[in-house]
């Protein structure tokens, strides 16, 4: 199982990260020992004294592909969950500024938060899909798929020219603004419409 992921996928995230309209998806990978799931606590690493929530829209794939054209995209997937991409904003700062990969700040244990899973016939349009994190209960970040500036059928499309998309991988889709750090006893809960699909705390 391996877990790809978008950065930099919605514009209102881009404008308080600095960052600029990417002119294609920017793509970066998390391994298997990424993956935290059960709503177990998430433990703050001791290499990163900012540790950052980014609340995503996660696509489960059912179906093995390769070069997967955007119309068929829809085939390869039947539920759609969210998680949590846990960055050490700190480290990427400096790596990035470096020039250098950001892998260590992206794709560290347990930097791969996921919830429940919904399945994509109970959803009228995938890219009309409320979702949003409350920490603490306060409301921090709230998106709509609507928001993203490459949609999930052209995401899928550009990674599978890359990587074989297989059975059990996943999808992160970017975050939308809101992003911040998390501090030991925060407690995450994150939502897709009023459903809630994760709750866990930070320890
Ligand atoms: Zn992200």
């Amino acid at each position: 199982m391996k877990i790809m992921a978008i950065g930099q996928n919605y514009a209102d995230h881009n404008k308080e990260l600095q960052n600029q309209t990417p002119t294609e998806p920017v793509v970066f990978m998390k391994p298997d020992s990424a993956l935290l799931k059960n709503n177990k606590p998430f433990f703050i690493p001791d290499f990163s004294n900012e540790i950052h929530y980014e609340t995503e829209l996660v696509i489960k794939f059912n179906r093995l592909g390769k070069n997967i054209e955007p119309r068929f995209a829809h085939r390869y997937y039947a539920e759609i969950g969210l998680g949590v991409d846990f960055t050490a904003r700190d480290l990427q700062r400096t790596l990035k500024a470096q020039g250098k990969p950001w892998e260590i700040s992206k794709a560290f244990d347990n930097s791969a938060v996921i919830g429940d899973f919904v399945p994509v016939n109970s959803i009228a349009d995938v890219q009309n899909i409320e979702f949003r994190l409350d920490l603490n209960g306060k409301t921090v970040q709230s998106g709509n798929s609507s928001q993203m500036i490459f949609p999930i059928n052209e995401l899928i499309a550009h990674i599978s020219r890359y990587f074989t998309i297989k059975i059990g991988d996943f999808l992160f889709t970017g975050t939308p603004a809101g992003v911040g750090a998390v501090a030991i006893g925060d407690r995450l809960e994150g939502y897709v419409f009023d459903q809630k699909l994760f709750d866990f705390y930070v320890k």
